[in-house]
């Protein structure tokens, strides 16, 4: 068993002089010893012989990284892509009767778990030479639980449905109707119950290719639910999707698993986890390294131990620090000065028309924006930068604003570097170290990943000279601990630099741990939007909640919030005071 791994990235590394001056720097091969060798131009580390210095991971931190493995690890990797790449260490347990959900950082091996389970792809026991057939599996897994679940693969009794995480390739593998996909799957017959279940109904007979983001997530979990299965595994469901549609699908997903049925999901959006879950795998490692899937926990102790960052039982951290979320005090919102205030304000779109009353903003204030799709939010923010005027005139706000827009802008070939001068020169410990840019700087922004541009168009926005930022839907693409960090960055600019701002987005634990107060936005999508607010937490929560017919109290542990089980006592408790939300 290897207790230390080198990973070299050698993409990162394409100076052939630089790679043989690093090789010429390593103690192992200074003494005569090929611990650094080339095949061709490539740069590898023998790993067994490598004594673990870090020479070389300091010379090119980017390209490679040296890792002392965690003490627990007594097996080598169920696969690794290849010499010197990322490995994964154990695999999920699929449990029937339960929706076990994988909880960790991207870049740490989720997707890679869930399509080996999914037979998508064989796992190699770290042998590159060939896959290792079902026999060597379930002797791999001998005496654990997992060993009953590939015994079960062996005997043709598992059959996955699976739904990938990014939705947005749908239309580019199938070209046709949303009822043709449909009827293409649907195993069990169940088309219009399916369709009606998920909100498609209106859409069945419109090309995938013109259809939103949110419709093509609706879609693809259908399509998932048609097919006949025992073994059900979601890759992200909440990503387009509002707050309603996301306990909706939730829901759903609860109510999949029965005793013939296991259901696996990988979500960030911890109020949707935490609702939709009864097991969690927690996944910690390194990112684009190494990952570990832990054992399985109870759901509330696993999100705990996910914001503890600790596992207790295996003696490992993988963060530094806790993530804590606090009560928020409505002392500090009277206290605070007025920054700027909007009048009543009325907006046609087409059949859709928006409308506000008064409402203002206090500086050093963080107001989070809550509503449907399709409710009017992006204009109202579009109409406080100033990018779409109101019906009745210009909207001058005597304030300089910095916005940042949901969709973002990925044609640029600049170089990030270029584009954040002013964040790297102003902000390096508050925007670019805690946003982990560095590694970004020297890429176009034509290269970013969806996580990688989302960090990016922040910082950005966080960098203009302003009193007031407007960000529409910072988490998208972001994974869990990614979220949380970026409404820390935020909190900290507001602090710092006494500006305000105003933060659009679905995921609610993220507006809770970030929002001082709230803007609730109210009426039918598509057709009239109603803006009401701000209001403090304890309101504009609760009116939001009444609406979806949820209740939240706060977990005693991390105090983040969680949604009461329906009809139970703190459910029915909470519904009779309406007290929606357990502030
Ligand atoms: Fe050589 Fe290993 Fe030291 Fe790198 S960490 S310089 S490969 S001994």
């Amino acid at each position: 068993m290897v207790k230390r791994i080198a990973v070299v990235d050698n993409t990162k590394l394409k100076d052939m002089d630089k790679k043989k001056h690093i090789q010429s720097l390593c103690p192992v091969n200074r003494k005569g010893d090929e611990c650094m060798y080339f095949d061709g131009n490539k740069l590898f580390i023998d790993e067994p012989m490598c004594i673990g210095c870090g020479i070389c991971a300091n010379a090119a931190p980017d390209a490679i990284k040296i890792i002392n493995l965690p003490e627990i690890l007594t097996k080598d990797p169920i696969h690794r892509y290849g010499e010197n790449a990322f490995a994964l260490y154990n695999l999920p347990i699929p449990v029937f009767g339960k929706v076990v959900g994988l909880l960790g950082v991207n870049g740490i091996g989720k997707s890679t778990a869930i399509k080996i389970l999914a037979g998508i792809l064989k796992p190699n026991l770290s042998n590159f030479e060939k896959n290792a057939d079902i026999e060597e599996i379930i002797e791999y897994f001998k005496g654990t639980e997992a060993q009953l679940y590939f015994e079960k693969v062996r005997k043709g009794e598992i059959k996955t449905a699976y739904k990938p995480q990014h939705v947005d390739m749908i239309p580019k593998q199938f070209d046709g109707k949303v009822i043709e996909l449909l009827e293409k799957v649907d195993e069990k017959k169940q088309l219009n119950e399916m369709a009606e279940k998920f909100e498609l109904t209106k859409i069945l007979d419109r090309n995938i290719k013109n259809i939103s983001g949110g419709e093509l997530q609706r879609l693809a979990v259908a399509a998932t639910f048609l097919k006949k299965a025992n073994l059900y595994i979601f890759d992200e469901i909440t990503s387009y999707l509002d707050i309603k549609q996301r306990l909706k699908i939730s829901k759903a997903i609860r109510n999949l698993a029965d005793e013939n049925t296991a259901v696996i999901v990988i979500e960030h959006d911890l109020i949707a986890l935490d609702y939709m879950a009864d097991l969690i795998h927690i996944l910690y490692g390194r990112e684009s390294a190494f990952g570990v899937v832990s054992k399985l926990r109870p759901t509330k102790n696993g999100i705990n131990t996910f914001l503890e960052g600790y596992l207790k039982e295996e003696n490992v951290r993988f963060r530094d620090n806790k993530i804590r979320f606090d009560v928020k005090s409505a002392v500090k919102v009277a206290e605070s000065m007025l920054l700027t205030k909007w009048p009543k304000i009325t907006k046609k779109l087409g059949d859709f028309s928006l409308e506000t009353q008064e409402g203002e903003i206090n500086s050093s204030e963080k107001i989070g924006i809550l509503g449907e799709n399709g409710i009017g939010k992006t204009s109202f923010v579009k109409m406080l930068a100033g990018e779409i005027k109101p019906d009745e005139k210009n909207l001058d706000l005597k304030i300089k604003v910095s916005y940042k827009p949901q969709y973002l802008d990925s044609d640029s070939d600049e170089l990030v570097m270029v584009v954040l001068q002013e964040a790297i020169q102003k902000y390096e410990t508050e925007l670019i170290r805690p946003l982990n840019i560095k590694s970004l700087l020297l890429k176009k922004i034509n290269e970013l990943s969806g996580g990688e541009l989302q960090r990016v168009a922040i910082a950005l926005c966080l960098s203009r000279d302003a009193d007031l930022i407007l960000l529409d839907e910072p988490s998208a693409y972001l994974d869990v601990e990614k979220r949380l960090v970026v409404s820390k960055v935020i909190s900290n600019i507001v602090e710092q630099r006494k500006v305000s701002t105003l933060v659009v987005d679905h995921d609610l634990l993220f507006l809770d741990y970030l929002s001082d107060r709230l803007l609730v936005f109210e009426g039918e999508p598509a057709v009239k939007g109603i803006v009401k607010g701000p209001y403090d937490m304890e309101k504009g929560m609760n009116s939001l909640l009444a609406k979806l017919e949820i209740t939240m109290r706060r977990d005693e542990t991390s105090y983040r919030p969680r949604i009461n089980k329906l009809n139970s006592v703190k459910d029915r408790e909470q519904k009779t005071k309406k007290k929606y939300y357990y502030a």
